[in-house]
């Protein structure tokens, strides 16, 4: 069966030439990089220069850049770190409803601990205000988090901006940048961020590894973990070296990539944006029109389950998504969509199309060819579409009337 693969928002292949390089540090250049012998200094040194082209990538000094175990131990390890350290400065932490889990939960958890929380809302392309963020800070504010471009709507933020805003009240700001890397230029200076997440499988490296860019000079709470001195005690624990060679390999390539590939994936995006909403009725793009990820499609389908048609799609061999991987598996609505104002019943209807360096013109155009009939054999078996057009304009009245969303 033809196979196309549509969700590289949830993760990537690692390229070959990435597993290529990989491999010779899971077999011959084993040596731990603490060690003082040749095997130890092989790797150490395989090390520091991963640790430059990770750097590369984003325009910081490599000695700002601690590897880690991958985008949610980032995450963590940001948020807490300046948090906390900064506590006797003040207990006020900012973010935004459309972060990934790993930033919210953390936020949350946090709120448990004593700091004051606000979460900024957005508007219905997930766009976070400039002006909301002003009136949130206050003189107990120490940081702010805020996403570069969403996983789940491909809104693609403001950061420099916000970061300017920031930096005028001193207050440290964090990104999360894990699904722009890569697809948009990211750069520390430019962007004018204290704190950067970066995940290795995003960016087609492997699972499991990933690094955080701490600007030189944040007041930052070193090491989530107590053991040895990695990272220049900023991380203990013996570095994944695999990990962390093929991060590097894959950055460097991703700096080639930025030449073209990001044209040539809006392309595709467009192509099937607009063939979407010309042929499939009763369908809505999710997240902002232009300012959006080039690799990025999301759409509301009503009358529809999202599961269905993602259940319906892997039958001809398309794999796609609904909402993060985190949320489907669950049957509540993505909490980005619901962020955006989207009507519950509309919201469980969502897909993601994200596409990556496989995907060609023949993968969107097999698309086209399946799509529309699995909307129409869903929709003709819909408690939902018995609401009909009333439910489109409609907020969660109708939702209550229909049996069939709350489950
Ligand atoms: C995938 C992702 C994460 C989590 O990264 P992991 O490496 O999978 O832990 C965090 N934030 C965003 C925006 C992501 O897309």
């Amino acid at each position: 069966m033809r196979r196309v693969y549509f969700d590289h928002s949830a993760t990537t292949p690692v390229r070959p030439e990435v597993a290529e390089e990989m491999q010779k540090f899971l077999t011959d250049n084993f040596g731990n990089p603490t060690s003082l012998h040749y095997f130890g200094r092989q790797t150490r040194k395989a090390l520091e220069e991963a640790r430059e082209k990770v750097a590369a990538l984003i325009g910081a000094k490599p000695e700002e850049i601690i590897f880690n175990s991958g985008g949610t131990e980032s995450d963590n390890m940001a948020i807490h770190g300046v948090a906390m350290l900064n506590k006797n400065r003040g207990n006020h932490i900012i973010t935004s409803a459309i972060e990934h889990h790993a930033v919210l939960n953390t936020f949350k958890a946090l709120g448990k601990q004593g700091f004051t929380v606000t979460i900024l809302p957005v508007d219905k392309y997930g766009m976070v205000s400039l002006d909301d963020l002003a009136n949130a800070i206050t003189d107990k504010t120490t940081l702010i988090s805020i996403m570069h471009a969403s996983n789940e709507v491909g809104t693609i933020q403001p950061i420099k901006e916000m970061a300017a805003l920031a930096k005028e009240k001193n207050i440290f700001f964090h990104t999360d940048a894990i699904q722009s890397m890569g697809k948009i230029p990211v750069n520390v200076d430019d962007l004018g961020v204290d704190l950067l997440s970066i995940s290795g499988h995003k960016i087609y490296g492997p699972k499991g590894v990933g690094a955080l860019y701490v600007r030189k000079g944040t007041r930052w709470r070193q090491s989530l973990f107590h053991g040895g001195a990695q990272e220049r005690l900023r991380r203990a624990g013996t570095e994944n070296v695999p990990g962390i060679i093929a991060l590097g390999r894959a950055c460097e390539l991703a700096v080639e990539e930025l030449g073209a590939e990001p044209t040539r994936l809006a392309g595709l995006r467009d192509k099937l944006i607009k063939s979407v909403l010309d042929n499939i009725a009763y369908t809505r793009l999710t997240g902002h029109p232009t300012k959006r990820l080039p690799n990025h499609a999301s759409f509301c389908f009503e009358f529809i389950e999202g599961e269905s048609m993602l259940l319906s799609l892997d039958m001809k061999g398309i794999a796609a998504s609904s909402g993060s991987a985190c949320t489907s598996g669950s049957l509540e609505p993505s909490h980005v969509l619901l962020a955006m104002g989207i009507p519950h019943e509309l919201a469980h209807g969502s897909i993601r199309i994200t596409l990556g360096r496989d995907n060609s013109e023949e993968d969107i155009d097999y698309f086209m060819e399946v799509m529309p009939p699995i909307v129409e054999r869903l929709r003709a078996m819909s408690p939902l579409d018995q609401e009909n057009e009333f439910v489109m304009e409609s907020s969660c009245a109708a939702c209550k009337a229909s049996t069939s969303c709350h489950r």
